[in-house]
């Protein structure tokens, strides 16, 4: 363990010098007050929660002071948003504070969003609103919680400086930490303005610093791109599985190490509706909830046209073309987890296509048809999930079908639960919850959001004081409109 004003820095992507980032100091916020910290995301830092002096926290989260080895950065990149290239965009209202080494070695970038201006604020205020910063922070350790790759949050902190959006509202700032907050657009930036020297230097660090195994093969280069496909197809296939919607995977949102990044108005799906579209201003739908398959594979294009100066063409190809089979790959076995199938059947495809066509449009709610399909006994389960569907006929076939293929796998129905309740999340991060927790708050009111971390925490687990948090969503609860002003 290690007392919180000396952890360790190592900053190396400072080091690389003023062509990737420029040194800003935070712009403090006003009467700080430190709202919730994460004793999980603390670990990875070796800071003991218990130890963690709350006043001290308060002022390195909240500018108000400064690691001395903590070397703040603004990081330029652009990228592709919405589909069209934007030449300049990089951190307008986040710093890079350092990379902090724990003591298994591994470095932590530690990020302060909301910290102010930098010269990439473009017509922004440098500032993030209590709101999304408190959505960040639940999303963050909700998904590390359900094990899908994820940067984390270690705590927010709110303020009484004011910030305007659609209405007055009050600044925070969020601590987040990633092993590296390079994007997508990081490439994109050294490549269209022809950069081509720094360009070989940002992938160098890459491979020096979070892909070491590829600097074994023949072409590191090549074998870099191959791994950032793989994890991005296994990104995507665990968002797909868990009804993640990002909602803003523009290309400078999307993580160079395949984790999930940079959280706007995203949802978790209640009811199951392929088209979903989390982003109320998202009007084209290009972010729905089913086209985050082809949009990863589109940004993954665009990383690979900017890496055509140290790759070849038919390489980057070839790795491109291995995302839809990888992801279709992993989505299967995910999904087949969930609905506690073992042993692969060449009819487990087509088995789960046919689930999903039927509960769209059907009052069934994504998450908790797993849960009650874990329940005891399936038949009687689905017994009880067929008065929610449209197509009676359709759910018969597939309960008829699906305890089928239970006989046929065999195996002790005890044990199968037991494999079901370890991948299905009986508390899932609904937009309501957020919402809940975030007005309180606004009020000055910290248990909902408290006790609602606490929850989400552990989101397999049976917790009987908090079975309301597991409840099915009340209808004004669903489809909350968020949009990307945050
Ligand atoms: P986002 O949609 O949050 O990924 O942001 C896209 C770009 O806009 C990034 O370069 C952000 O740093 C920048 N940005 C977003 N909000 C603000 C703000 N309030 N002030 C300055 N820059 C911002
Ligand atoms: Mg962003």
């Amino acid at each position: 363990m290690v007392a919180l004003d000396a952890l360790h820095f190592d900053n190396r992507f400072a080091r690389l010098g003023d062509d990737f980032s420029t040194a800003v100091l935070p712009q403090p916020i006003e009467q700080p007050q430190l709202l919730i910290s994460s004793p999980a995301a603390m670990a990875l830092l070796d800071l003991d929660p218990a130890h963690v002096d709350p006043q001290q926290l308060t002022r390195l989260s909240a500018g108000h002071s400064l690691w001395a080895a903590a070397e703040p950065r603004a990081m330029v990149y652009s990228g592709h948003q919405f589909g069209v290239y934007n030449p300049r965009l990089g951190d307008g209202r986040g710093l890079l504070l350092g990379e902090v080494v724990n003591s298994a070695g591994e470095h932590w970038d530690l990020h302060l969003k909301g910290a102010g201006l930098t010269p990439y604020s473009r017509m922004g205020d440098g500032r993030a609103v209590l709101r999304s910063s408190i959505r960040e922070f639940l999303a963050s350790e909700y998904l590390h919680a359900l094990g899908i790759p994820t940067s984390r949050a270690l705590c927010v902190t709110g303020s009484q400086t004011p910030v305007w959006r659609e209405r007055e509202e009050r600044a925070a700032m969020l601590m987040r930490l990633a092993p590296s907050h390079i994007r997508f657009g990081h490439f994109e930036y050294f490549y269209y303005t022809g950069q081509h020297a720094q360009l070989r230097q940002l992938g160098e660090h890459l491979l020096a610093s979070h892909f070491t195994p590829c600097l074994a093969a023949e072409q590191p280069w090549a074998a870099l791109f191959a791994e950032i496909v793989e994890r991005t197809a296994q990104l995507i296939a665990r968002w797909q599985a868990y009804g993640f919607c990002h909602g803003v995977m523009n290309t400078d949102n999307m993580s160079i190490l395949g984790i999930t990044f940079d959280f706007g108005p995203y949802a978790f799906l209640d009811d199951f509706d392929a088209g979903y579209v989390c982003n109320h201003s998202d009007h084209q739908g290009r972010y729905s909830y089913r086209n985050q398959v082809p949009i990863a594979h589109w940004n993954l294009s665009a990383l690979a046209q900017a890496l055509t100066p140290q790759v070849s063409v038919e390489q980057l190809r070839h790795s491109l073309e291995q995302f839809l089979p990888s992801y279709q790959q992993h989505y299967l076995e995910l999904m087949r987890q969930r609905l506690g199938l073992q042993h692969a059947d060449p009819g487990d495809q087509a088995l789960i296509d046919d689930l999903l066509a039927l509960l769209q449009g059907s009052a069934t709610d994504y998450p908790l048809f797993f849960q009650q399909l874990g329940a005891d006994n399936p038949a009687a389960a689905l017994r009880q999930l067929r008065d929610e569907q449209l197509d009676l006929a359709g759910f018969d076939r597939w309960s008829r079908d699906y305890l089928l293929r239970l006989d046929r796998q065999g195996g002790n129905p005890a044990e199968r639960q037991q494999r079901m309740q370890a991948v299905n999340p009986r508390y899932v991060l609904r937009n309501y919850l957020a919402q809940q927790a975030i007005s309180a708050a606004e009020q000055g009111d910290l248990a909902p959001l408290h006790e609602l971390h606490k929850v989400l925490s552990q989101p397999f687990a049976e917790q009987p004081a908090f079975t309301q948090y597991a409840a099915r969503p009340p209808s004004w609860g669903k489809h909350l409109e968020i949009s990307c002003s945050s």
